[in-house]
């Protein structure tokens, strides 16, 4: 049985883009490899920020919903996404956030690794980790931040679920995942194949409520398939565990299964190819608004009707 070799990318929900973009791109130092638009309503953008490629493990995307209201935290939802730096540029993230004023706190250490905690104004959980992972791959600078403590990638995601039983099934049997053992409430399921984006922790808090989907949430989970053979198996196995998988999909810079799986939450199987090269050069990703091509003869209007970003 081939395995996923872990997350793919990540899907949240913004408010305010200009505050957006600083966050994530000046005061994170992600690469924003890709500006455009969301594909079912062009009216809004859609942000990918990454490393240098956006590359599969690293890529953190918003639909940027400025009317949407917030969303509540609960059951149901992926909620802290953690990103993955060494453990010694802990330090340095530690003075980052204090001196952009946002508030972040130690928490207890995880699986033995040192864990920030700290938050986006849309109240997007966010976590650094110190990782021995990390430290393996070379950073990206954005100019300001050293790549010695950039941000490589995801170090995981955690899934706040009610019955953790049914969730656990799809994250081994369909997309190969290994549980790791149990630390404090969380049980942890890591993929084999990658150095970056294979942690998924799933958690349960009883008595937590349902939550809904708004600003500050994420919007969905989508797992590795390393081409479209490799998708269609995982698809099968979705449909052998009673799951309703759609058809693929074509996202420009992927291609895309989607299902729900039994805690309700979105998940996703994308394509490690062609990626976001595909329609700009490498050294010039993110500089100019991309739409795909039956978008592209209504440009004009098409940005001038976006928010700014800058
Ligand atoms: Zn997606």
């Amino acid at each position: 049985m081939s395995r996923s070799a872990g997350i793919h990318h990540i899907t949240a929900i913004a408010g305010e883009p200009k505050r957006h973009v600083r966050f994530y791109r000046d005061i994170l130092g992600l690469r924003l490899v890709k500006r455009t638009v969301n594909f079912d309503d062009p009216s809004t953008w859609h942000l990918y920020y990454g490393d240098e490629n956006g590359s599969p493990g690293t890529a953190l995307t918003f639909f940027v919903w400025e009317e949407l209201p917030s969303g509540r935290h609960g059951s149901g939802e992926p909620q802290e996404i953690a990103f993955a730096v060494p453990a010694p540029a802990l330090e340095f993230w530690r003075k980052q956030l204090s001196d952009h004023g946002i508030s972040h706190k130690d928490a207890p250490a995880r699986f033995g690794e040192q864990v920030i905690a700290f938050a986006d104004a849309d109240g997007h959980k966010l976590e650094l980790v110190g990782s021995d992972a990390a430290a393996r791959i070379p950073g990206w600078s954005n100019g300001d931040i050293p790549a010695e403590h950039a941000i490589r990638g995801f170090h995981g995601i955690t899934l706040e679920v009610s019955n953790p039983a049914t969730t656990a099934r799809v994250l081994t049997e369909i997309f190969g995942f290994e549980p790791v053992g149990i630390n404090g409430d969380r049980h942890r399921f890591v993929s084999k194949g990658a150095e970056i984006g294979t942690i998924v922790d799933l958690r349960v808090t009883p008595g937590a409520v349902r939550a809904s989907q708004g600003t500050g949430t994420v919007h969905h989970v989508a797992f590795r398939a390393s081409g479209d053979e490799q998708e269609m198996e995982l698809r099968k196995r979705v449909i052998e565990l009673g799951l309703r998988p759609t058809e693929q999909v074509s996202r420009h810079y992927f291609r895309s299964v989607y299902f729900r799986e039994p805690n309700g939450i979105l998940f996703e199987i994308a394509t490690d190819d062609p990626g976001f090269a595909v329609d700009e050069p490498k050294e010039k990703l993110g500089d100019r608004i991309m739409l795909p091509p039956w978008y592209e003869q209504h440009r004009q209007q098409i940005v001038a009707a976006l928010p700014a970003l800058e």
